[in-house]
């Protein structure tokens, strides 16, 4: 495939893309070759497939299923959570992750990192999703997460169905610290989460401090336990939106020890701004945590849609531009170059959290993965939040959006 007159981030002018053997064989201004299988791709910008670092594909489409969240809050979805997956099928679990997965194909996403509940004795969904792991191999990387929904240490032998899990073939140990009886339990739970990574050689993606109270603080000892193992770069701290409520002397300490650890942070800012605040009179919290802070103090951030119609949130489409929209007013990332940043939430800094290392990025010797959308620029793409027109995976067409331009009559 010889793709033509792309536009590439960061880079001036117009670009030519020659992919062979599904690898990026040349990248330059002139590429000489006799591919008849040409795409022009006429200015638009052609980047490398967003990532999803965080979603739970096993409870997607369940909203309203047996009752809609009518308090908005996290503690009531995980209630009715506990009701709707006492109902769950291999069937079930699989159809509607396959029904997310394929929405989210549409919106450019290759790389999925899924969340599944573990505090099922009968390890229903984590069976499902492993299947549909195979079975989607071709068309998107996905990861799954063992999380203990109930807890670890609070849930009938949670420790054991957490190792089971991961067992049956896992590739992140999953936590919530946070949601654990007590906080002697919680800071139990990651010394766990830490074991089992290390026996079975596994990522880690904990949900951590998703709570609006100062005083959760468990994203520390994660950080420090990863730093101390050197396990940072395989460790991910999910939401933290307790961050939101730190002081900043607590925080700016902090920031030190996220840094030295090189943990990941991944922030979910249209779930967390729909579920946190909610025991908030006024003023309330935005309840998102310090994306810019992290940024600015050299923490790896990215950002994530968590829910598609699940009893925590009850919209979503799959499609990374909207939690963008959300992440720059909510985190005030609208200086210019802030906004133009702002598309690593979604790409680089994603792959990075996910260790996707040197299978991702638009350059010469790797995997011929990317994306095309109907922009000419990133400052373009966000203010317009532009669709995208193809997804191309190992050199092949993955999904290609009709345009058709609105017709006016004035
Ligand atoms: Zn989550």
């Amino acid at each position: 495939m010889l793709v033509k007159n792309a536009r590439l981030r960061k880079q001036e002018g117009f670009w030519q893309i020659h992919i062979q053997n599904g690898m990026f064989q040349q990248i330059a201004p002139t590429v000489v070759c006799e591919d008849t299988d040409v795409l022009d791709v006429d200015g638009k910008l052609v980047l490398p497939p967003f990532v999803e670092p965080h979603i739970h594909l096993d409870c997607v489409y369940t909203a309203g299923e047996p009752r809609w969240n009518q308090s908005g809050t996290l503690f009531e979805g995980i209630a009715l959570w506990e009701e709707r997956k006492q109902q769950l099928t291999k069937e079930d679990v699989k159809s509607r992750a396959w029904k997310a997965i394929r929405t989210q194909i549409t919106h450019g996403v290759q790389f999925i990192r899924s969340h599944v509940d573990v505090t099922d004795p009968s390890l229903t969904a984590m069976r499902a999703m492993l299947e549909v792991k195979e079975e989607v191999a071709n068309l998107v990387d996905l990861q799954l997460v063992a999380f203990p929904q109930d807890g670890i240490l609070s849930f009938p032998n949670g420790l054991s169905l957490l190792e089971e899990a991961v067992k049956m073939g896992a590739d992140c140990v999953g936590g919530i610290p946070h949601y654990e009886f007590t906080r002697d339990y919680g800071v139990e739970s990651l010394k766990k989460v830490f074991e089992i990574a290390q026996k079975y050689d596994k990522m880690i993606d904990v949900h951590c401090d998703e709570i609006d109270d100062g005083q959760s603080r468990f994203l520390e000892v994660l950080a420090a336990e990863a730093y101390r193992l050197g396990m940072g770069a395989r460790t991910t701290a999910s939401h933290a939106v307790a961050m939101h409520s730190y002081n900043n002397a607590y925080a700016h300490k902090l920031f030190r020890l996220l840094r030295l650890s090189k943990i990941n942070i991944v922030s979910c800012p249209t779930e967390n701004t729909h579920l946190q605040g909610r025991f908030d009179t006024f003023p309330k919290r935005r309840g998102i945590t310090r994306v810019k802070d992290l940024m600015n103090n050299g923490v790896n951030v990215c950002i994530a849609q968590d829910s598609i119609m699940d009893p925590w949130y009850p919209i979503g489409t799959g499609n990374p531009m909207r939690e963008i929209e959300m992440c720059i007013h909510m985190c005030h990332l609208m200086g210019y170059e802030e906004m133009l940043q702002s598309l690593d939430l979604v790409t680089e800094n994603g792959a990075k959290a996910l260790n996707l290392a040197d299978r991702y990025g638009v350059e010469e010797g790797k995997p011929a993965n990317f994306i095309v959308v109907d922009a000419d620029n990133a400052y373009e793409l966000i203010r317009d939040m532009a669709p995208v027109l193809y997804s191309v995976r190992q050199g092949k067409m993955l999904m290609k959006r009709p345009h058709a331009e609105p017709e006016l009559f004035l």
